[in-house]
């Protein structure tokens, strides 16, 4: 019998926290799980303890934990921010699944890192925003980090055997999003459940208005630069509508290896829990190329979608920038959800708020939070005087 390995998920009831258990639940056999860790879906959360048998869960508040725990006896249970780490830091965890959307998940991934814990890594603001400290604490206990974004998952196998002075370039790969064929003039009115529609894959509200702005693949470019460690100038962007293209390397001797698979999250999730072995595909479709005839590729119209640029600076000028970007963002993007700012002013309440913010250099984690919490509050302030 094999070893089976333990895991927590840090964010169970999210898109990719349910693809995960899915996968699980798939493989019973190679995967346990320890650990799960909710926000406020509390129901969906209760169906996940019945069924995967956690030791430890945590959920946000208070009276959600003692409402578990009244039903599960048995099972630990935290809450807050307390319990998220004890969960995170779990004893008995191989790996932790860091799945939580947005700043939120970089603490407990982080204290995950220094439990030694090997990561498999969903959310992006641990590289965004924690990029230095979240790589120099891994590299530091040893801990791998395995990402699950199909694109960098995609990069982290055609990288896998190769010296890294070999690559020339990484490129992802963007589906293009829904406005892919939209005039700059018609975007300004694009509206919420248009910019929802995504083409190719499934994904949380977040995720999937920064895949119609492009800001998506912006943060993956960032989070490429630090789990890969090249130079921003050999990062890039290629629009490609079919999605079955992953990424591409290109090598030094003109050579250009390429991922491909279905369009399924759980691709690349049972490859970051398997990693360094494959288990067998029994339960998803296999890719039939034949079938899908054509694919397509295309550079990106950067006037029209400037937030691979937005990144690309952010990048280039460090520490501070990418904190202030991914924060200003998420407010943005929550606006624009809410009806209350147009779709292309997501554009300018960044460039605005980038350009305000002067630059600092991160040393600690705490750092992170000082700086994101000003740059939430400057989006929001223009938000309200309505630029
Ligand atoms: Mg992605």
């Amino acid at each position: 019998m094999t070893v089976k390995k333990r895991i927590s998920i840090l964010g169970s009831t999210g898109s990719i926290g349910q693809n995960v258990l899915n996968v699980v639940e798939n493989f019973s056999h190679q995967f346990e799980i320890v650990g799960l860790s909710a926000g406020s879906n509390i129901e969906l959360l209760m169906e996940q303890i019945e069924k995967f048998k956690p030791k430890i869960v945590s959920i946000k508040e208070k009276k959600m934990a003692d409402l578990i725990m009244e039903n599960f006896k048995g099972v630990e249970v935290g809450y807050g921010e307390e319990g998220l780490e004890k969960v995170a830091t779990h004893p008995l965890n191989d790996m932790v699944v860091s799945a939580i959307v947005g700043i939120a998940g970089l603490r407990p991934t982080y204290k995950a890192i220094k439990a030694g814990k090997n990561i498999a890594l969903a959310n992006k603001e641990c590289l965004v925003a924690g990029g230095k400290i979240i790589m120099n604490e891994a590299k530091e206990r040893g801990v791998n980090i395995i990402p699950i974004d199909s694109e960098h998952s995609g990069v982290f196998q055609c990288l896998k055997k190769e010296k890294k002075e070999y690559v020339k370039k990484i490129i992802l790969t963007a589906s293009g999003g829904p406005f892919f064929k939209t005039s700059i003039k018609e975007l300004q009115e694009k509206k919420v459940e248009e910019a929802l529609k995504h083409p190719r894959w499934k994904m949380g509200k977040k995720t999937t208005i920064d895949s119609a702005t492009l800001m998506n693949k912006g943060l993956e470019l960032i989070e490429a630069y630090w789990l890969f460690d090249v130079n921003p100038s050999q990062l890039d962007v290629l629009i490609h509508p079919q999605s079955i293209v992953h990424s591409l390397v290109e090598f030094k001797d003109g050579s250009i290896l390429a991922q491909m698979s279905i369009t399924d999250m759980r691709v690349p999730i049972q490859y970051a829990l398997s990693y360094p072995e494959r288990l067998n595909n029994s339960c998803l479709f296999s890719l039939n190329l034949a079938e899908i005839n054509t694919l397509e590729f295309y550079s990106v119209d950067k006037r029209k979608f400037p937030s691979i640029d937005f990144a690309r600076k952010a990048l280039i000028e460090g520490e501070s920038l990418p904190v202030v970007l991914n924060a200003v963002n998420e407010v943005a993007v929550q606006a624009f959800l809410e009806e209350k700012i147009k779709f292309t002013q997501i554009f300018k309440i960044i460039e605005y708020t980038l350009d305000k913010h002067k630059k600092e250099n991160i040393e600690k984690i705490d750092d992170i939070f000082r700086i994101d919490k000003w740059a939430r509050e400057q989006a929001h302030k223009l938000i309200k005087k309505g630029l």
